[in-house]
């Protein structure tokens, strides 16, 4: 075997090895990211797997064979398992445990029985089919960045076919008894395959992770954690900085007596209520219609291209929906209403302040009046 071969494996050791370290510091820093320590663990068993077929190479034996074997096969088993998670946040264990039991089943028989030629087709179609199995878990999921995604299908889709042509020309070869580890021009080929998949793909999967984590934060600034609607800042990035369009509408609401909710229930329950309404506001405006609290038992609904008697009607049905609703405190059930003011753009526009501000002069007056009722700005 030429040592260009050997100096080959040692680079993929070493950046495998690089690679599965930074794999797991960054799974130390965001341990809800679980992909990351299977893939770690994943690269990292190809490691002692390069290392061990090393040895095989100056010294084949069976037992050897299988070590090499088997962390080839945990290696590939895990990766797979990393993209199952990654695109589906469910466990792998299973999906993991079942493709190395089964890798295992198919390649080690011939091997221990001294059919190594057969054994290393097997090993290569087996890995080839994992990596294929990883690059469709990329595929599946490619919708949440299309570009990197598609790479990373790319880059494992040839790590792949560079194991499919070792199985090839093995089987072109014919010699289901070799002795030794195979070496032909495909090996070659595939090793250099395998040092830029993993240094290509281990680049490209590490930029889509922080781009994911740096997206869910965005999303959760936006967002108002109890109940899910837009926050203030997201409303306010939305809409603040333009001059608001014609037959734009905004509808104010405030909950009544809400402060009395919280002192005879307590704050658990007041909590309750307001997601209750925040669900009240999502089915009763449909899709179009934008939805924050802007904090409190304050919320902002606006309508675009919105006709004032709709804008009345949506307002109306939230109110009558609210107030119809039971709501389970503990052991019993309570019930609470909602005051709400419009305001209409009109046909000069005006800023978004200047909306907001007569919505919620409106909403005084239904305050007012008697509350649970909705008004509009004059
Ligand atoms: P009005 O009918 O005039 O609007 O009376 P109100 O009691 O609803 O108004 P007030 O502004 O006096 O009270 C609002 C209360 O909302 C006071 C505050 O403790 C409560 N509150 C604000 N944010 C939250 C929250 O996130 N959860 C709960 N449970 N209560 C909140
Ligand atoms: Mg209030
Ligand atoms: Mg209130």
């Amino acid at each position: 075997m030429a040592p260009d071969y050997q100096t080959l494996l040692l680079a993929i050791g070493l950046a495998g090895f690089c690679l599965s370290a930074t794999l797991f510091a960054s799974w130390m820093s965001a341990r809800v990211e679980r992909f990351l320590l299977s893939w770690s663990i994943g690269i990292g068993c190809i490691v002692p797997a390069v290392a061990v077929y090393s040895l095989y190479i100056d010294q084949a034996g069976v037992a050897i064979g299988c070590l090499a074997f088997m962390l080839q096969f945990l290696g590939f088993a895990f990766i797979y398992g990393a993209a199952y998670r990654f695109r589906s946040g469910k466990r792998a264990r299973r999906r993991i445990a079942v493709v190395f039991v089964a890798c295992l089943a198919i390649a080690l028989p011939p091997l221990a029985a001294g059919y190594d030629g057969i054994a290393f087709i097997a090993l290569n179609l087996l890995i080839a089919g994992c990596l294929a199995a990883t690059a469709w878990e990329y595929w599946r999921g490619r919708a949440e960045a299309p570009l990197p995604l598609t790479g990373i299908v790319v880059l494992y889709l040839l790590t792949a076919a560079s194991f499919l042509l070792c199985a090839g020309v093995l089987l072109h070869d014919g010699r289901w008894v070799m002795g030794h580890a195979p070496d032909n021009w495909a090996e070659n080929l595939n090793l250099i395959a395998a040092i830029m998949g993993i240094t290509g793909i281990g680049a490209m999967s590490l930029a889509l992770n922080q781009w994911r984590v740096a997206g869910n934060h965005r999303h959760a600034a936006m967002t108002d954690a109890l109940t899910g609607l837009l926050n203030r800042r997201a409303l306010f990035d939305r809409y603040g900085a333009f001059p608001v369009g014609e037959h734009q509408a905004a509808i104010a609401f405030d909950l009544d007596n809400f402060k009395a909710v919280n002192d005879r229930y307590g704050h658990a329950a007041g909590d309750a209520v307001l997601m209750v309404f925040a669900d009240v506001l999502r089915d009763s405006c449909g899709t179009a219609a934008c939805l924050a609290r802007l904090g409190g038992e304050e919320f902002i609904v606006v309508l675009e291209r919105t006709p004032p008697d709709r804008a009345q009607r949506i307002a109306e049905r939230v109110r009558e929906d609210f107030a119809a609703k039971l709501i389970p405190i503990s052991s019993r059930s309570i019930s609470c209403t909602v005051s709400a003011g419009i305001a209409f753009a009109g046909e000069n526009g005006t800023s978004f302040d200047c909306l907001l501000s007569n919505a919620d002069k409106a909403l005084y007056m239904s305050k007012r009046n008697g509350r649970n009722r909705v008004s509009l700005a004059a």
